[in-house]
């Protein structure tokens, strides 16, 4: 496959601006031969951007490791579970787009970016009628991005240019994109002429006035984040015409661990466990899921809680480097039994054991839980342990609009030609709000997105098809 004419362009064929699923977008770009300048803000992005931070969890609807489990799936589930989850607000073309592609995608990265994934069969996230996720061991993002990074830095037609900030775009008098301008942190800046660029450099969830405007009910809750996420691409993109929506979307979180500051994670809810505040009380349904949660844990006295598991489940949840990592920072306390246990968390006794009481009772199905929960592997048995967490935000959901091969589209839904993003920098697949968020559809737009961009510029540049 060959670039552009070289008399329109001397530059790359694609600049990707952000080095966290943009990269998948530099290696699937590189692979069918295109030349990739990959733009990034940090010199630090292997552990300071969202994908770095990650549980590193993809879905994947029909891929070859759920046949291997005997899992039956597809993109149809897959999209019957994001329609649910968002109440059908969800952008349908990009769901289906995305939970199309999303197995291929898994495949892809295992096969031809070298990640060595494996399907989450011990338990299932919420929102997801089968197990669909994917992993790597730790399973921790820090792992994805070392190693697509070294795979990007050992590729000859992969240029990384870190620290740099893309600031804007240009475009020619058809509108469509001719260059994009890049600055350094001296300030000085410069042209780099080319075709095609992706933005993929998150979202705005670091720009604290964005996120009061669009996002006020999670506005002082604690930010989980990158700190590069700035809005640059919704800037941009509507700086070029571009169309946005979604603004008021979120990943939220409802257990990042009060003293280590990491996610506990909400495998501790979903193997048993039941979160309380400062009260000793439940106030919902933990197993709908953990992005809303955080909204609600905000809205208690303190805005803080304490998730209770039990031996059985603290075992579960070692496999995970962040639950490892608060057990490693002493921020799980042991009890006994109820009473010890408020004692060392300072809970109110009678409350905290009463509603200990209940909620094992409605995991052994002797009643109805009061708000409905039905989701219980089994009661807490035996020693109890106690983790206090605070919400999070983890990254915005809304963005730049984009259809099905990852173009950014105008107001007419016409796309800017040569313009595309993905991950935080467009609008996702989580309808409005936070509730609508599924595991694993932050990294999917991110990944997803900036692969069908790869295969659009290609196609878009091939002179043989
Ligand atoms: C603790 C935690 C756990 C999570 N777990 C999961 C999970 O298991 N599964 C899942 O699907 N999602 C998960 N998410 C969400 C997921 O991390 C994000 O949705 C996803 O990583 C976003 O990818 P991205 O490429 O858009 O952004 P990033 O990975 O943040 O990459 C954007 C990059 O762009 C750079 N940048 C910013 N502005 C510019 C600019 N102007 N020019 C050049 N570079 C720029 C940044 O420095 C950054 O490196 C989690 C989030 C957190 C915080």
């Amino acid at each position: 496959m060959t670039g552009p004419d070289p008399t329109e362009t001397d530059g790359p064929d694609l600049v990707v601006a952000g080095a966290g699923g943009g990269l998948a977008g530099a290696l699937r770009a590189a692979e069918h031969g295109l030349s990739v300048l990959v733009v990034e803000a940090s010199e630090h992005f292997r552990r300071g951007n969202n994908t770095s931070m990650s549980t590193a969890m993809f879905p994947g609807a029909g891929s070859r490791w759920q046949a291997e489990a005997g899992i039956d799936d597809g993109p149809e589930r897959f999209v019957a579970d994001i329609m649910a989850k968002t109440h059908g607000t969800a952008d349908a073309r990009l769901a289906r787009t995305l939970a199309g592609i999303s197995a291929p995608l898994v495949e892809w990265l295992a096969d031809s970016a070298g990640l060595p994934l494996s399907l989450v069969t011990d338990f299932t996230y919420p929102g997801h009628a089968v197990a669909r996720c994917h992993t790597i061991p730790g399973r921790h993002g820090s792992g994805v991005i070392d190693h697509l990074a070294r795979r990007a830095g050992e590729h000859p037609d992969i240029e990384l240019l870190a620290p740099a900030r893309l600031v804007d775009v240009r475009l020619g008098d058809g509108g469509d994109v001719r260059g994009v301008i890049v600055r350094y942190p001296d300030g000085a800046e410069e042209r780099i002429p080319t075709r095609a660029v992706l933005l993929a450099t998150n979202g705005f969830g670091a720009d604290r006035g964005l996120v009061a405007e669009h996002l006020p009910e999670i506005a002082d809750a604690l930010y989980q984040g990158g700190e590069h996420s700035l809005g640059d691409a919704l800037r941009i993109g509507v700086g070029a015409g571009a169309a946005s929506g979604f603004l008021d979307a979120y990943q939220g979180h409802g257990a990042v661990g009060a003293k280590s500051g990491t996610l506990v994670g909400w495998a501790t809810v979903i193997h048993g466990g039941v979160l309380v505040d400062l009260d000793g009380t439940r106030f919902g349904d933990e197993t709908r899921g953990y992005s809303e949660y955080a909204a609600e844990l905000a809205a208690r006295r303190g805005a803080t809680g304490w998730i209770v598991i039990d031996e059985t489940i603290h075992e579960q949840c070692l496999p995970f480097r962040d639950f490892r990592d608060n057990v490693d920072a002493g921020a799980i306390v042991w009890a006994a039994d109820a009473a010890e246990l408020a004692e060392v968390t300072g809970l109110p006794a009678e409350t905290l054991a009463a509603e200990l009481a209940d909620s094992a009772a409605a995991a052994r199905g002797e009643r109805a839980d009061r708000f409905g929960r039905t989701n219980w592997e089994r009661p807490l048995e035996g020693r109890l342990a106690a983790v206090r967490v605070v919400p999070a935000l983890f990254h915005t959901q809304g963005g730049l609009l984009v259809d099905e091969h990852a173009a950014v589209v105008d107001t007419d839904d016409r796309p800017i030609p040569g313009l595309y993003a993905a991950g935080g920098a467009a609008a996702g697949i989580s309808g409005h709000g936070a509730a609508g968020y599924l595991p694993g559809n932050g990294l999917l737009p991110a990944f997803g997105l900036s692969w069908l961009a790869a295969d659009d510029v290609a196609r878009r540049y091939s002179h043989t098809q």
